[in-house]
């Protein structure tokens, strides 16, 4: 899907495909520079990360696993509570693997650092984390994200795997809705 298909919808383009994939491509080569010689357990969050899992692990050269999970974050209305639930649990035993788990975006932080502690209460011999986008409201919590695409401004975005009602997860390109799509 491009931007014609959907340009009514649409408000702004805040990243488009070609900074999202130079982005990657950066965020690749300092992950094959910090795991070198390692071995590497990519664990994405499903479902939003789907994309960013798909072109970063293609643009690494150290070998992975690729796992996934499933979790749901109880909260009111669009505010995430810190309080989470497993849908889809892995398939791996953490057991001294070095993990790093694959996000879209960060917004108030609480479901990351939970599952972060989670993971590494499994035994994991290090975990970090690895975002396409972050929300500044991410600052507020104690969760330390190794490596960061882009930061941006306090708005809901769609797209690249992030939806609105499950729709524009398959555009290439991060951006904002107009205002008529949500009302
Ligand atoms: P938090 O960091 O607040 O615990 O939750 C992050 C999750 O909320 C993300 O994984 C994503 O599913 C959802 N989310 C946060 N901000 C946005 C946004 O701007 N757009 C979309 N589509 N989802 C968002």
């Amino acid at each position: 899907m491009q931007y014609d298909d959907v340009a009514s919808e649409l408000q702004d383009v805040l990243l488009t495909e070609k900074q999202l994939q130079a982005r990657l491509t950066e965020m690749a080569a300092q992950i094959d520079a910090d795991y070198a010689g390692k071995d590497l357990l990519l664990v994405g969050v499903l479902r939003g990360a789907i994309m960013v899992m798909a072109d970063l692990s293609r643009k690494l050269r150290t070998r992975v696993e690729m796992d996934w999970m499933a979790v749901s974050s109880y909260g009111s209305g669009t505010k995430s509570s810190g309080v989470v639930r497993i849908l889809k649990d892995l398939d791996t035993d953490l057991t001294g693997r070095n993990v790093l788990i694959v996000e879209d975006i960060i917004d108030s932080g609480l479901t990351l650092s939970w599952l972060a502690a989670n993971l590494r209460s499994r035994g994991a011999a290090s975990v970090e984390i690895a975002t396409m986008l972050r929300k500044p409201e991410a600052a507020k919590v104690e969760v330390d994200v190794k490596y960061v695409g882009f930061d941006i401004p306090k708005a809901f975005v769609v797209g690249y795997g992030l939806d609105y009602a499950e729709r524009y997860r398959n555009l290439p390109f991060i951006g904002t809705l107009a205002p008529h799509v949500y009302s």
